[in-house]
């Protein structure tokens, strides 16, 4: 009880200083990101064509503060001293089955603001909010809502949709009435939101059996791996996120690795083995988080003042050494930083062989789309030239006299899947996997998790 006591008070001096100068999770909650990724061109704009648009302030936190009831405890438990969560009381909805009630919305967080707002270049933070009740209220996720319906609306841009296939709908960017509608379509099971609500693997197939569209193009704007729609954050100059994302094992979620904010923001993982090292450690200690039903923001949300001159700043040394301390303290267990680690190793391999034995797991599905990479169309390079003529100049020791736009969009796309390729063959070895993916024999009996069962699913693939 003492070392709960004490290492629970320190967490909670350092929120408490910490929290109104590094995050502002107390008053924003998640939406403090929203001015963060727009600064750093990596809010998703467009179908993730674009990071960054002056629009996009419309949407920043402050916008959503206004909206949000303030000065209460608001945390998913009573006694949360970081208290993220944040709600919009007495709204009106202006469409749909609740239109004219006030009803309470559950949030916006960042994922909603990005991907329900700036990717769909809806700039009024009360659409925003509306579309975040109706998800909640129909059971839809508000990433995979946001995700499909951009990339419908790229297809609208480019024609491959039009009002005839859409039942009528106008999915030009910003048009929030008719984002609502597609949103009430799909929770009936009626008109085009039928389509959309599958998800965008499915649409990629449908608009290419259906409409004739160019199927490499459905691949590179599709922005989903395994199936899940992408969540909000632009990898393109990200080497680390772009594995963060499609080497997870549920699919591009943030959750296993947000890399994103440690590599583009703090620059923590400056090199190439940084990163490899980051996407086996990072999944690994968030899988712990999991494993013990414990949040993970208090983590790395706010930092202490002098983490900064620690060893490995990124781990926040300091944080992970009040997990160990907590974990002993309650179980009565040996347990050390590295142990913690393995633990989570054994439940991650688990988890990995068990895709496999699903018909998953395995390399192919490890490689993103490529406008998760880079510029998928000549408008997106054109409109980063200096910089990815820098990248095929600086990095990949090109000379670029004489070549067109698009060999030097070629260039670029070779240099980006080649770098990609590495990190996985490098993340692979890391993790104790081949160059398939898949766990060896050795590295299953190194960590423990060498039952019977496992062990028969994996000598199938070996
Ligand atoms: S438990 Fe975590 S997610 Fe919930 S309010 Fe606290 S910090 Fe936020």
């Amino acid at each position: 009880m003492e070392t709960l006591q004490k290492t629970g008070l320190k967490l909670h001096n350092e929120i408490e200083k910490g929290d109104s100068t590094q995050c502002h999770m107390r008053e924003m909650g998640t939406a403090h990101l929203m001015e963060i990724m727009n600064d750093y061109d990596l809010l998703p704009i467009k179908n993730f064509k674009y990071g960054q648009m002056p629009e996009a302030l419309s949407l920043a936190s402050w916008e959503f503060k206004k909206l949000f009831t303030q000065g209460m405890p608001d945390g998913c438990w009573f006694g949360c001293s970081l208290s993220c969560c944040k709600a919009v009381d007495n709204f009106e909805p202006r469409t749909g089955p609740y239109k004219g009630h006030k009803v309470c919305v559950d949030g916006p967080e960042y994922e909603t603001g990005a991907g329900c707002g700036s990717n769909l270049c809806i700039w009024d933070p009360k659409d925003v909010v509306e579309i975040n009740f109706y998800c909640d209220t129909y059971g839809v996720d508000t990433i995979s809502f946001g995700t499909s319906t951009a990339f419908a609306m790229e297809c609208y841009e480019y024609g491959i949709l039009n009002k005839e296939r859409t039942g009528g709908l106008d999915l030009t960017w910003g048009n929030a009435d008719a984002a609502l509608e597609l949103l009430h379509q799909m929770a009936k099971g009626e008109g085009f939101g039928v389509i959309v609500g599958q998800g965008v693997r499915r649409m990629k197939r449908i608009f290419t059996e259906q409409y004739g569209a160019d199927s490499q193009l459905m691949q590179d704007m599709g922005m989903e791996a395994k199936g899940l729609e992408y969540s909000q954050y632009m990898s393109k100059e990200s080497l680390a996120q772009q594995g963060g994302y499609t080497l997870a094992l549920k699919g591009p979620q943030h959750d296993e690795a947000w890399l994103i904010f440690m590599d583009m923001v703090n620059n923590h993982i400056p090199t190439f083995e940084d990163k490899a090292e980051a996407l086996h450690y990072f999944p690994m200690f968030r899988t712990w988080f999991g494993l013990q039903g414990l949040c993970k923001l208090p983590w790395n949300d706010i930092e202490p003042e002098d983490n900064a001159q620690t060893d490995e700043p990124a781990k926040v040394p300091e944080h992970v050494q009040n997990y160990v301390d907590i974990y002993k303290a309650i179980t009565g267990k040996p347990m050390d930083k590295h142990e913690l680690i393995r633990q989570s190793e054994r439940v991650y391999n688990f988890q990995k062989v068990f895709c496999l034995r699903m018909g998953g797991g395995l390399r192919q599905g490890d490689i993103p789309p490529y406008r998760a990479m880079g510029p998928v169309t000549e408008e997106e390079y054109l409109s980063r030239e200096e910089r990815y003529e820098k990248v095929l100049k600086e990095k990949a020791g090109i000379s670029i006299e004489g070549m067109s736009i698009l060999q030097k969009m070629k260039a670029l796309r070779d240099f980006r899947y080649d770098q990609y390729d590495k990190l996985v063959d490098a993340v692979y070895k890391r993790k104790g996997w081949t160059k398939e993916g898949i766990p060896t024999i050795e590295h299953l009996k190194s960590i423990g998790m060498d039952l019977p069962e496992v062990v028969e699913v994996v000598k199938r693939f070996l």
